[in-house]
């Protein structure tokens, strides 16, 4: 039966993600930058909370956890490389560990590039991806702590998971990302029709994730760079970008 997940705006501009095994009912939730908003997804989806699942440290994926622990009692799994500055773990991964939300299991997968432990959780049942801020729909994260190696390599393993993979990223920044990567690939017919949508859903208040792997192979510049030297200039332009 796999996961369900349903994304839940918080802070300004990041998204949590509500997940749902629907084999047992067991619910998840993956970086919670804030309690508040969380609280009314976790009680309509009745009211508990067994997991919280984190892609990195960063204060606006896990400044909602210590609230959240302490109201849900939900155990909480992330990276064992960033266990010092994560809030207490209960289950510590590492790549190609597996964890179990119910009956769903979630292979982790290293990504460093944003931050040095980041790492992503994919439930193959289902098939969903939570990546942070690693893959952005029609960007990919800032290198704050790694190298274009890094992020070159990890996004080669994301872009490896099946086409219809759904891509539940950290943060709105579908149009901003969209008007950089327009100026990379001003001719692909995928990213123009992609930043129309975006447009018309952000002009309604709707999010523009998830979206799948597929859609992000033919349009985003950053999973479509071939090599480390592509991804290294198109990220400092995109980082020198006003627009
Ligand atoms: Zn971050
Ligand atoms: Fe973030």
């Amino acid at each position: 039966m796999g996961v369900t997940v349903t994304a839940i705006p918080c802070l300004s501009d990041n998204y949590a993600w509500l997940l749902k095994d629907e084999a047992t009912g067991t619910i998840g939730l993956c970086d919670p930058g804030e309690s508040a908003p969380m609280i009314p997804a976790i009680e309509a989806a009745g009211g508990k909370l067994d997991w919280i699942i984190l892609t990195h440290h960063h204060g606006d994926h896990i400044d909602g956890v210590a609230d959240l622990v302490a109201r849900y009692g939900a155990k909480v799994v992330g990276a064992t490389a960033d266990e010092h500055r994560l809030p207490k773990l209960d289950q510590k991964v590492v790549e190609g560990d597996f964890f179990s939300l119910g009956e769903s299991r979630a292979r982790v997968i290293d990504t460093p590039g944003h931050t040095r432990g980041h790492i992503a959780f994919y439930f193959a049942d289902g098939g969903v991806l939570l990546c942070g801020d690693t893959l952005f729909a029609l960007g990919c994260g800032r290198l704050l702590e790694g190298t274009p190696a890094e992020m070159f390599l990890s996004l080669t393993k994301l872009a490896a998971l099946p086409s219809e993979t759904l891509v539940c990223c950290g943060h709105e920044y579908t149009l901003s990302n969209a008007r950089y990567a327009l100026t990379v690939e001003p001719d692909n017919a995928a990213l123009q029709s992609r930043a129309a949508a975006a447009e018309a859903l952000r002009a309604e208040g709707k999010p523009t994730v998830p979206v799948t792997v597929g859609q992000e192979m033919a349009a985003n510049p950053f999973l479509r760079a071939k090599d480390v030297d592509t991804l290294a200039r198109i990220r400092l332009g995109k980082d020198n970008f006003r627009g």
